[in-house]
C-alpha cells in the first residue's frame, strides 16, 4: 500500500473547504492517518518546494503558502498518490476538469501564484520526503 502527503493551501483554509477535501478523500475510500491545522514556516516550504528554487513563481508560492494556516494530511490507500492527483484535477484551475477539486472550486484569481486550493505528492519518492518533513513522526 502506499502513502501521499495532501495540504490544503491557505486560499483552502481561508474558503473554509477542509471538510469538502476530507470528505472527499474519505469518499474515493482512501485512510487519514494524519491530519494537522498548522502555519508552515519558510524553512519547511523552502524545504518542502527546493525542486522549484530559482523558477520566478518560488518567492511568491513560499509567501502565500506561509500566508495562513495549510491542513496537512497523510493518506493511504493502494495508489493514493495518483489517485489523489486525479481527485485534485489538473495545476490550473480554469482548465482542470470539472469533477475535480480544482476544477469544481478554484478559478484564476490574476495573482502572480496559482492558488489552486491543494497539494498532492507526485511520486513515491516524494511522498516519502514530504511526510518525513511534515510529521517528522510517521
Ligand atoms: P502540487 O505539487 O501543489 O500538487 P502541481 O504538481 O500541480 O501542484 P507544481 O508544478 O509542482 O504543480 O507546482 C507547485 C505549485 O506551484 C502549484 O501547485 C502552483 O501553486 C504553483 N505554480 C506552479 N506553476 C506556476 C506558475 N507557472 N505560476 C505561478 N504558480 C505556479
Amino acid at each position: 500500500t502506499e502513502r501521499t502527503l495532501i495540504l490544503v493551501k491557505p486560499d483552502g483554509v481561508r474558503r473554509g473547504l477542509v471538510g469538502e477535501v476530507l470528505r472527499r478523500v474519505e469518499a474515493k475510500g482512501y485512510t487519514l492517518l494524519a491530519v494537522e491545522l498548522r502555519t508552515a514556516d519558510e524553512a519547511l516550504l523552502a524545504e518542502h518546494y527546493a525542486e522549484h528554487e530559482g523558477k520566478p513563481f518560488f518567492r511568491p508560492l513560499v509567501d502565500f503558502m506561509a500566508s495562513g494556516p495549510v491542513l496537512a494530511v497523510v493518506a493511504e490507500g493502494e495508489r493514493v498518490i495518483e489517485g489523489f492527483r486525479v481527485i485534485a484535477g489538473a495545476t490550473d484551475p480554469t482548465t482542470a476538469a470539472p469533477g475535480s477539486i480544482r476544477g469544481d472550486l478554484g478559478r484564476d484569481w490574476g495573482l502572480a501564484v496559482t492558488q489552486n486550493l491543494v497539494h498532492g505528492s507526485d511520486s513515491p519518492e516524494s511522498a516519502e520526503r514530504e511526510i518525513k518533513l511534515w510529521f517528522p513522526g510517521l
